[in-house]
């Protein structure tokens, strides 16, 4: 379970950790709730913060 005001905390996170990565931020669509904003690209699928988070629990 991830509220809306982790997933922006952990947004935060993700923006400054690429940041500092050197990894250009991608902006586009969740291929997983379809929500519009920051995401992170795993293997397979471009997730928000809130489907990343959820789908790392969800597999351990
Ligand atoms: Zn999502």
């Amino acid at each position: 379970m991830v509220d809306k005001e982790a997933a922006r905390t952990v947004t935060g996170w993700l923006r400054l950790a690429d940041r500092v990565a050197g990894v250009k931020p991608v902006e586009g669509r969740c291929d997983r709730c379809g929500a519009t904003g920051y995401l992170s690209q795993t293997n397979k699928e471009s997730l928000c913060a809130g489907c990343y988070l959820d789908g790392d629990a969800e597999t351990s």
